[in-house]
């Protein structure tokens, strides 16, 4: 059994962050991983430039406790994200953390260069480029946030380490592993070569709807923490009403042996920052109805299922009933940044006219998300052919 600790904290303030973390650091004994004077990246989900308000990355009171708790350990601390659509120094600074480091004298690593490694252990994955910062440092410490995907269902700790891989190598792996299972391999394969000390999960604000960039920020109160990276994503689907089973990165995960999604095999302790009790211990399961929100607004189709059907009848099924993005006419503001960024050559989005709104080829889109993901205005949403409604039995519950 793996162990996880929910922090019950209901906001920002950082009274309550830091006892929760100091207290889930006393109960996981967090100082057994690490030596004194070891080289620590810490690694948050910097997906875009933008304030924490939005959900979209870590807050900063979050990234300076933890910064706090592991220096306490005499660890000697660097930051780094290679961000899907900004700048690394721009998005860190945006989210906040640029000013806590520098108050902190914490590094920033070397995401803007990267070396080619050879997976020693990769069995779908073998090489890819890794930021710098990645490699100077003896160990990484993964700081995620909770939010909705629209190729994964959620993210978390798991798809965060897509961000040790630098630049435009990144949209390439969408093409190079084009269906959500052979994708789930891919992160394997790079959580395997490149395994978080610890990892910790915002999820005090999550993010629902249209994420993992454009969704609405959500009030959950809970900070997770642990060893196990595919632990915490499981309490993090949980939480969002998912099966963890119904997600084919976790179960891939767990499949390869990097941690634990069964919440059978998942052991918690519920933990108050604001009494310093711990409330409640046991399995992931016994808790499950009591952690999970109801009405937390997430992509509606079963991926699992959907991914199963697109392998037994390929594109037809892709074309006529899987997901697909969707541009909202109203809200587009012709800026063409989804073009550019889609990785399929040819491009599977095309612009006539400069003021037109882009159109798509469904049958050549590879349901990467990234146009999805990176639309500034949140014009790009996913919807479902008609037919795959019938297959999913449910609707669409976001906008
Ligand atoms: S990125 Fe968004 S706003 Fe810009 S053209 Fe594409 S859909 Fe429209
Ligand atoms: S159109 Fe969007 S979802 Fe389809 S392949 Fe291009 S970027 Fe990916």
């Amino acid at each position: 059994m793996t162990h996880i600790i929910l922090c019950r904290v209901k906001d920002y303030d950082p009274f309550l962050v830091r006892p929760a973390l100091s207290g889930a650091f006393r109960l996981l004994n967090v100082i057994s991983r690490f030596q004194p004077g070891e080289n620590i990246l810490l690694k948050p989900n910097l997906l875009s430039a933008v304030s924490p308000e939005r959900a979209v990355t870590p807050h900063p009171v979050v990234f300076a406790a933890l910064a706090e708790a592991l220096a306490g350990l005499d660890l000697k601390l660097s930051y780094g994200d290679s961000p899907a659509i900004s700048q690394p120094a721009a998005a860190a600074r945006m989210a906040g953390l640029t000013e806590v480091a520098d108050r902190m004298g914490i590094a920033q690593a070397d995401f803007s260069t990267s070396t080619s490694v050879r997976f020693n252990q990769g069995v779908h994955f073998k090489e890819a480029p890794i930021a710098n910062g990645v490699l100077a440092a003896d160990g990484l410490v993964n700081l995620c946030k909770l939010k909705t995907h629209a190729l994964t269902g959620m993210t978390g700790a798991v798809k965060n380490l897509f961000g040790i891989i630098v630049g435009p190598r990144k949209a390439q792996l969408h093409v190079q592993y084009p269906d959500l299972q052979s994708f789930a391999h891919m992160l394997s394969d790079l959580n395997r070569e490149f395994p978080p000390r610890l990892t910790v999960m915002d999820a005090i604000v999550a993010m629902e709807g249209n994420g993992p960039m454009n969704g609405t920020p959500r009030s959950c109160g809970w900070l997770i923490i642990g060893f196990d990276p595919v632990a915490i994503d499981a309490v993090g689907a949980v939480i969002m009403g998912y099966d963890p089973d119904d997600l084919v990165v976790l179960k891939t995960a767990q499949r390869a042996g990097l941690g634990l999604a069964d919440p059978g095999t998942i052991r918690i302790t519920l933990f108050d920052a604001e009494t310093g009790e711990t409330t409640g211990q046991g399995s992931l399961k016994d808790y499950s109805s009591q952690l999970t929100m109801p009405d937390f607004v997430r992509p509606a189709v079963s991926r699992s299922l959907m991914t199963l059907a697109t392998k037994v009848a390929g594109p037809l099924i892709k074309r006529h009933i899987m997901e697909r993005p969707a541009i909202r006419p109203d809200v587009c503001t012709r800026c063409g940044q989804c073009v550019k960024a889609c990785p399929v050559d040819p491009k599977v989005l095309s612009q006539k006219q400069p003021d037109a709104v882009p159109a798509y080829r469904y049958d050549r889109c590879i349901r990467c998300y990234c146009c999805q993901e990176i639309c500034p205005v949140g014009s790009i949403i996913v919807e479902s052919a008609w037919p795959g409604r019938l297959v999913s039995g449910s609707l669409r519950t976001k906008g």
